[in-house]
């Protein structure tokens, strides 16, 4: 939990959000900007700020985590056509919100990447 973090106060209802799904370890909400006709965050209750403070401790975490990101496709209706998973890390990435969250993206045809 970090005081200043938008995405902790979602956690803590301290700032609405429309929320998809949601365990002990793990949130899912619409992103209030939408870049695709699905467009949902999967965001860990832990307050970690990227992949930078990812360590083999939180496996377990992150295992829950990619759960949730295939509840959230199930949810939406997008798990036979396809969704982009995302998360970005740092400044190059344009990363603004420091709270670690994986964009979950679909319901159209996104391009190709790579
Ligand atoms: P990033 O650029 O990867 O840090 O993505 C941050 C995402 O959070 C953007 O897609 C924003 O639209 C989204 N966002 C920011 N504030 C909120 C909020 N209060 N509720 C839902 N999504 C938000
Ligand atoms: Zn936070």
């Amino acid at each position: 939990m970090s005081t200043d973090c938008i995405f902790c106060k979602i956690i803590g209802g301290q700032i609405p959000a429309t929320k998809v799904y949601e365990n002990d370890h793990v949130l899912a909400f619409h992103d209030i900007q939408p870049q695709a006709p699905v467009h949902v965050l999967v965001i860990p209750k832990q307050h970690l700020v990227s992949v930078n403070d990812l360590h083999a401790e939180h496996s377990e975490m992150l295992g829950h985590l990619f759960a949730a990101v295939q509840q959230v496709a199930q949810a939406t209706g997008i798990v036979e056509t396809g969704y982009r998973t995302v998360t970005n890390t740092g400044k190059d990435a344009g990363q603004v919100v420091p709270h670690l969250h994986f964009h979950v993206m679909g319901g159209k045809s996104l391009g190709h990447l790579g």
